[in-house]
């Protein structure tokens, strides 16, 4: 069973999608929602299953291992991994996730590689100066990118980012249009960038998926 306030937010997010990707001249069909479900228990992923939710963000390997075996019945659940993967996880979170959004060094590419079924893989990069944020540097992405291509297991889908926190949504602009433009220039397309506050501008931007927690599921409890 789903509540009601679920579906009443989903309507709402979706509903901010549509607006903000006519703004923009873009089709909502091309953005996809990834259902940001850390901290969340498992029931809470199957009800977003049920209003019709496929993919889904996790950020914890430890944690998503609990989940899984609760969730083995939903054929079409994608699972997205999107915290920062130590190289020494990578067996693991090849278990258990189809998706990899924060490759962030060849070697770690060269670990996912090792999968025995083909993986998809975006590549995280920092924009942010903060210390606590992960990814590759912009003038170390050609050289990550040319090693990725070079894994036949891995589907290189496009670049990731996380902006520094601020409540102002248009302060994250000029991070999504970096993005882009480091995007064109190693020829991706897929940009996952944006949350429940920013998610609107990062459509502007170019999004083709965007990472939504809050907006959808309430405020989380700190893990
Ligand atoms: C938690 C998280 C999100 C979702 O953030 P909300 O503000 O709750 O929408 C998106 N991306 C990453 C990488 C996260 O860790």
């Amino acid at each position: 069973m789903s509540d009601g306030g679920l579906a009443v937010r989903l309507a709402e997010v979706r509903e901010r999608i549509s607006t903000a990707a006519a703004r923009a001249g873009r089709s909502p069909d091309d953005i996809l929602l990834l259902a940001v479900t850390k901290v969340f228990p498992a029931s809470v992923i199957r009800d977003a299953y049920e209003l019709g939710l496929r993919d889904f963000g996790e950020n914890y390997v430890q944690e998503f291992e609990g989940k899984a075996p609760l969730l083995r019945d939903l054929p079409e659940a994608r699972f997205h991994l999107i915290g920062h993967l130590q190289s020494n996880k990578s067996r693991k979170a090849l278990e258990l996730f189809q998706v990899i959004q924060t490759v962030d060094s060849p070697r770690l590419a060269g670990r996912l590689n090792e999968s025995a079924t083909p993986v998809e893989v975006y590549l995280e990069v920092k924009l942010s100066t903060e210390e606590s944020k992960h990814g590759a540097l912009p003038e170390k992405l050609a050289e990550l990118v040319e090693s990725v291509r070079g894994c036949p297991r891995l589907k290189l889908a496009g670049l990731m980012t996380i902006p520094p926190w601020t409540e102002e949504a248009a302060q994250s602009r000029p991070y999504f249009n970096t993005l882009r433009e480091l995007a064109e220039r190693v020829n991706l397309t897929g940009l996952s960038m944006g949350m429940s506050h920013d998610f609107e501008v990062a459509i502007e931007e170019g999004a083709t998926c965007i990472r939504v927690g809050t907006a959808l599921f309430g405020k989380r409890r700190k893990p």
